[in-house]
């Protein structure tokens, strides 16, 4: 038997990607930062930080919500992973708890369509395959409540990476159970 999978993988950069909700891999002030997080703040415009400052912060594991400015997506769900530091610290968790917390928050305001940076795998140095791991493990666990769930990868190795993890936990014995999209 074979089940379509509501996940797809990408390689691009997610601020310009047509969603309604795009995730980012935000730092505890919200205030915008480097990698992705830079990214956002720079396509999304001033007022994202100006609303931003409302929000007053987020905890490790948490998501908030913002509109999503001057980005295609509608919304902006941002997200605090964790720092890797030597995966004693409940840093898996913690990370999975931010993809749990972002698909929670999508839930509430009726996004069917959303996309996440690799969370925590720049500046904040989780490995990226234990990572992909827990990305892959909470799309899953969330399809049945999407249209569309997004890896969006910031480049070919890290999408490849994506995909083996995917199909390594999709696959019983040797038979792929999905049809990739
Ligand atoms: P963190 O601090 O959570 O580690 P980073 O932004 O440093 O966040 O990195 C998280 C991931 O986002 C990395 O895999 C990085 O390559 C990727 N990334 C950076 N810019 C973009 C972008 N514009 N679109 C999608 N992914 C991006």
């Amino acid at each position: 038997m074979t089940t379509a999978l509501m996940i797809e993988i990408l390689t691009g950069d997610i601020t310009k990607l047509e969603v309604d909700a795009i995730v980012n891999a935000a730092n505890s002030t919200l205030l915008g930062g480097g990698g992705v997080d830079g990214a956002i703040h720079a396509a999304a415009g001033p007022l994202l930080h100006d609303y931003c400052r409302t929000l007053k912060g987020c905890r490790c594991g948490e998501a908030k919500l913002s509109p999503g400015f001057d980005v295609p997506a509608r919304r902006i769900i941002h997200t605090v992973g964790p720092v890797w530091k030597d995966g004693t610290h409940y840093e898996a968790a913690l990370l999975k708890a931010c993809y749990r917390s972002s698909f929670e928050l999508a839930l509430q305001y009726e996004v069917r369509t959303i996309a996440f940076p690799a969370i925590s795998t720049g500046a904040y140095g989780y490995p990226k395959q234990e990572a992909a791991e827990i990305a892959v493990a909470a799309m899953l666990e969330y399809q049945d409540r999407f249209e569309r769930i997004i890896a969006c990868c910031f480049s070919e190795r890290d999408a490849m990476l994506y995909l083996s993890t995917l199909q390594a936990m999709v696959t019983i014995g040797d038979r792929p159970q999905f049809i990739p999209r």
